[in-house]
């Protein structure tokens, strides 16, 4: 790898005449698109803090994409794709400095097939805006994370793993979500490859450390017109049992997330007021709102029907669940983290037992979700940071009371994963990226 002043010169010089290339280099730009949101974790923010793109440049054109790659390649200068750069775990910062990429332009909706609703579209493009485009045709996204205004597609895909929808189609990584990529290779002669679902697979949350994707091939749902229901449990036990009982029963649910009364009271005030409750959160379909009401009233929970979504605002349920419950919590103290996990059946002896220890430093958020066809609840419980050996007690912990842990204080694909190199991954990358110059230092697969 060659990160020397001269050899970038050289490849500013290259890159220069460039069509449909723009090349910033001010400090602040260096500095800006070097970051995302890693200071979410204490354990994260000093390792990245200093780490910055000695260049940065954005194409509008898959061709532009082509000539900065050729132009990494041949120069042997590491790579760093960025799509709106919401990552929580510094997915997107350039481990060892040289050129960050900006995919955003890259946006158009190529084609929505009005059979079959599949759709292709181009990285860069939000996931809001394609979203919108699915309307148009009686379609919506499947999955998307709480940050679906700001994200891109491309990010998701290579950053994300699930979020809103989880509750019904699990996560990303299922087969059927990804249905092909378009990538450009990391070569000196680049190849625009088109991969069929198998090929696309490995490229599924791998960082964008082994292919630089262009566009991609994805499966939508049939549109609803989601409702929002919230529902006020006057203990933990009946908020728990009223999430699995409405992912059990017969209506269509596209968000179940339940909240430990501490973190209602640290809500905006927008989220409507705290009685001082537990509460459940649910996007359910229009025809299952009478079901949801008999569930809770058969519970002694009190229902607040929100009626039909407008999700165009910006301050709906969406924006009060999976790692937005976090950013709200931070906002009114940086000094809450978090962990992710997947919760072992039955639930609730480990939440009793760690949070016996833990008292008001660890607060609940779980959120349903289909897990090999069955259903489950993770948990993204807020966690008050008390330094490094009390977060690995607490990771500890919950492995041994049964817990599967994807741990967001980590830098690699696989620490954030089961642990386990993905033979698959590596050799997608041995194709895609033969000198090992995207995004070096994220997959552990690789040597170094
Ligand atoms: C408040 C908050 C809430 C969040 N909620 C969720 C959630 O519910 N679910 C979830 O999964 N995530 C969540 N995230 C994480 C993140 O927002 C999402 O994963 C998001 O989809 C990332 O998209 P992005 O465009 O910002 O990607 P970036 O952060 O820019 O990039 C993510 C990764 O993808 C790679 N990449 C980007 N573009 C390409 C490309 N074209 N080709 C190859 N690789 C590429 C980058 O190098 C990086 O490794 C949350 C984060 C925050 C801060």
């Amino acid at each position: 790898m060659d990160r020397s002043p001269q050899a970038l010169q050289a490849l500013l010089k290259e890159l220069e005449p460039v069509e449909g290339l723009d090349l910033l280099t001010a400090t602040a730009d260096l500095e800006r698109y070097s970051r995302d949101a890693y200071d979410y974790s204490p354990v994260l923010e000093p390792l990245f803090r200093d780490c910055r793109a000695q260049l940065v440049v954005r194409p509008h054109s898959v061709d532009a994409v082509v000539a900065v790659t050729a132009a990494c390649a041949r120069a042997r200068i590491p790579l760093t794709l960025r799509g709106s750069g919401t990552g929580n775990y510094g997915q997107c910062v350039p481990l060892e400095g040289g050129v960050v990429m900006l995919m955003g332009e890259l946006r158009a909706v190529r084609e929505i097939d009005g059979a079959t609703g599949v759709v292709e579209v181009e990285c860069g493009c939000l996931l809001k805006d394609l979203d919108r485009q699915l309307a148009d045709q009686g379609r919506q996204l499947r999955l998307m994370p709480s940050t679906w205004r700001s994200a891109s597609v491309g990010g998701f895909i290579a950053g994300g793993s699930g979020g809103i929808g989880s509750v019904r189609w699990g996560f990303l990584r299922d087969p059927g979500h990804l249905l092909g990529l378009e990538v450009v290779t990391l070569e000196p002669q680049p190849r625009v490859l088109h991969l069929k679902a198998t090929e696309a697979e490995p490229l599924n949350h791998a960082y964008g450390t082994n292919g630089i994707i262009t566009a991609l091939t994805l499966s939508t749902a049939a549109r609803v017109d989601w409702h929002q229901v919230s529902v006020d449990c006057p203990d933990w036990s009946t908020a728990v049992t009223l999430a699995q009982r409405c992912q059990q029963a017969a209506v269509e649910l596209f968000l179940c997330t339940v909240l430990d009364r501490r973190i209602v009271a640290g809500l905006p005030a927008w989220s409507g007021p705290d009685q001082g409750c537990h509460r459940v959160l649910l996007l359910v379909g229009p025809d299952g709102v009478g079901t949801v009401h008999r569930l809770a009233s058969s519970l002694g929970a009190t229902v607040q029907d929100l009626g039909p979504e407008a999700s165009h605002q910006g301050n709906g349920l969406r924006e009060l669940s999976w790692n937005h419950t976090t950013l709200h919590m931070r906002q009114q103290d940086p000094s809450w983290t978090y962990l992710q996990m997947l919760l072992p059946q039955p639930e609730l002896p480990l939440m009793e037992s760690l949070s016996e220890r833990w008292g008001d430093d660890l607060l609940w958020h779980l959120e349903g979700v289909r897990h090999a066809g069955g259903s489950r609840l993770a948990a993204l419980p807020l966690v008050r940071w008390q330094g490094k050996d009390a977060l690995e007690e607490l990771i500890a912990s919950c492995r041994e009371l049964g817990a599967v842990i994807f741990n967001p204080h980590v830098i690699t694909v696989e620490d954030g994963g089961l642990g386990i190199v993905d033979g698959e991954q590596v050799a997608a990358k041995r194709v895609h990226d033969p000198a090992g110059l995207l995004n070096p230092g994220k997959l552990k697969g690789w040597p170094a």
